[in-house]
């Protein structure tokens, strides 16, 4: 027996003790014999079909839709939400990251064959903690993706992202990712994929010798539905921030944080899957924003809203910590202020703006805040129930705000110096638009709100799930929030609704090809 003999039987053994340890999932009553002795099916399947797809966001509307295109006979898919609108996909904004589409070649954004740029400038954001294999394959076949919804009706608008050299985000003509999800869903019906709703998967069926996925036991009406996948079940059931114990499990810098994600998000794929030996990555990471609002005052109740604080920043407003300082370039990102916060501590953050700043932000930008509408904005901005304060002098506003008075009052004089100066020495911000001399004042309080999660199921180059000894587990997909590694430490907007289109377009072919 040679080294890589070894090496495998040792690895079968580790595998066989682990299965074990781990009681792999197991239906009452299976039939024992001592041949199969770990085979783990039901006594009878309730339906058998060649591609099962768990989950009807993006990923898996767009799995099932590609396995039944790519010749799969028989595509199942099961979501356990009573409708496909009630996940991630349908609440996001809908903009997606992707090069060479046929969108950005009729806006005259020539880039075509650029799919290594993307990939580098992912993978760039990413801190260089990407998976290149799965950043490469979704940037070769993002194009492929984004056509396929141009062809079946959706209008996209390439648009600028700073961490893109060229117009690589794409907006959709409905501002929201629930007409990806329609679109695919009505295509789904039409071509035969047999969707069931509220039917929820609670376990992989395994043949744990083989290490190969049978079938799920799902329930649904609260029975038991056995389904069959000969060719294999992808897993597409989203991230798992919608679960505010995962986010203080995993994202141990924002242990606390609000969510904004669907209730949806629970990381149940991830949980059924790591119950068969299944490995994860990337857990520690998700995409964490500094502008939340708690949609409650119970400190129980942590979902919450996402103000676009940093976009009201690029018409003049300032941010300071706890202390009354300021802290950060006012202009960055709403994920880099909140990384910013953890590093020094700080739980909440505070906005000051002019009334002419926020009227400004108000003229040119119809969302203030994500889920609202213009006008349920402006009521706050009259009762300031929520998370608005307003004053005549930047004292008055401290003090609504619990700020030490003296403190802000300094940090507004020099940096009014600043704006007239023409330069912000502290922090070298661009957007320095108007001074803080004449109330009204508006103060915005912010705290961090977590909604994507970057960590998830390992997977390999051809989405096939690894197991913890980073072999494969036969007829095993993940695409999606589902999986973890695609975004490195770091998250791009727009690359998340991309990736999950994308792989799991590449996902559903996979597994209708597989043997
Ligand atoms: C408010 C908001 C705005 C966002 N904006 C953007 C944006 O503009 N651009 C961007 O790139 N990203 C954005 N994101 C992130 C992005 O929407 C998601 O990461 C992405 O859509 C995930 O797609 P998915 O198909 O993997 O998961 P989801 O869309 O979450 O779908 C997963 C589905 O699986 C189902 N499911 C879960 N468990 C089971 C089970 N056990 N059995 C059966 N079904 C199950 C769920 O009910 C759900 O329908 C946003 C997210 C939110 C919350």
């Amino acid at each position: 027996m040679n080294e890589s003999n070894i090496k495998e039987n040792q690895m079968n053994m580790n595998r066989r003790m682990f299965f074990k340890s781990m009681g792999a999932a197991t239906v009452a009553a299976a039939p024992i014999s001592s041949a199969l002795a770990n085979v783990v099916s039901p006594k009878k399947w309730d339906q058998t079909c060649e591609v099962l797809v768990i989950g009807a966001g993006a990923a898996g509307l767009f799995a099932a839709v590609s396995a039944k295109e790519s010749g799969a006979k028989s595509v199942v898919l099961l979501e356990k939400a009573a409708s496909p609108f009630l996940n991630s996909t349908s609440l996001s904004a809908g903009s997606v990251n992707a090069t060479g589409t046929k969108a950005q070649f009729a806006a005259g954004v020539e880039d075509r064959s650029n799919a290594a740029e993307f990939a580098k400038e992912v993978e760039k954001t990413g801190k260089g903690l990407a998976d290149p294999q799965l950043v490469k394959l979704f940037a070769e076949n993002s194009a492929m993706a984004l056509d396929w919804l141009t062809d079946h009706g959706v209008v996209f608008t390439p648009q600028p992202n700073s961490a893109f050299r060229l117009k690589r985000m794409h907006g959709c003509d409905k501002h929201t990712g629930a007409q990806y999800v329609d679109v695919l869903f009505q295509n789904a019906k039409k071509i035969g994929v047999d969707i069931k709703l509220n039917t929820k998967v609670v376990e992989l069926i395994t043949n744990t010798e083989a290490n190969e996925v049978l079938g799920v036991k799902a329930e649904s009406k609260g029975k038991p539905l056995y389904v069959r996948a000969t060719k294999g079940v992808v897993i597409a059931t989203g991230g798992f921030c919608g679960d505010v114990n995962m986010i203080d499990k995993f994202i141990l810098d924002f242990r606390g944080a609000l969510t904004f994600a669907s209730a949806n998000s629970e990381g149940q794929g991830l949980k059924m899957a790591e119950k068969i030996g299944a490995a994860s990555t990337h857990m520690n990471f998700a995409a964490v924003y500094g502008y939340g609002v708690p949609m409650s005052k119970d400190k129980n109740n942590r979902k919450g809203w996402i103000f676009r604080g940093h976009v009201m920043n690029l018409y003049g407003p300032i941010t300071v910590g706890p202390d009354g300082k300021r802290f950060v370039n006012d202009d960055l990102g709403a994920t880099s202020i909140s990384q910013a916060m953890s590093r020094l501590g700080f739980k909440k953050v505070f906005q000051v703006a002019t009334e002419a700043q926020l009227l400004d932000f108000m003229k040119n930008d119809p969302i203030q805040v994500i889920g609202w509408d213009q006008n349920t904005f402006k009521k706050e901005l009259e009762e300031q129930k929520v998370f608005v304060v307003k004053a005549d002098t930047i004292a008055e506003l401290a003090k609504k705000m619990g700020l030490p008075a003296d403190q802000l009052e300094a940090t507004v004089k020099r940096y009014n110096q600043f704006v007239k100066n023409g330069k912000d020495e502290d922090f070298g911000r661009k957007y320095m638009k108007g001074t803080f001399e004449k109330g009204p004042f508006y103060g915005f309080i912010g705290q961090p709100i977590a909604g994507i999660s970057l960590g998830g199921l390992k997977v390999n180059k051809d989405l096939q799930v690894l197991d913890v000894y980073d072999q494969p587990i036969k007829h095993l997909y993940a695409a999606g929030e589902a999986i973890g590694g695609i975004h490195g430490g770091s998250y791009i907007g727009g690359n998340s609704v991309g990736s999950s289109l994308t792989l799991g377009m590449v996902a559903g072919k996979k597994a209708a090809a597989s043997k």
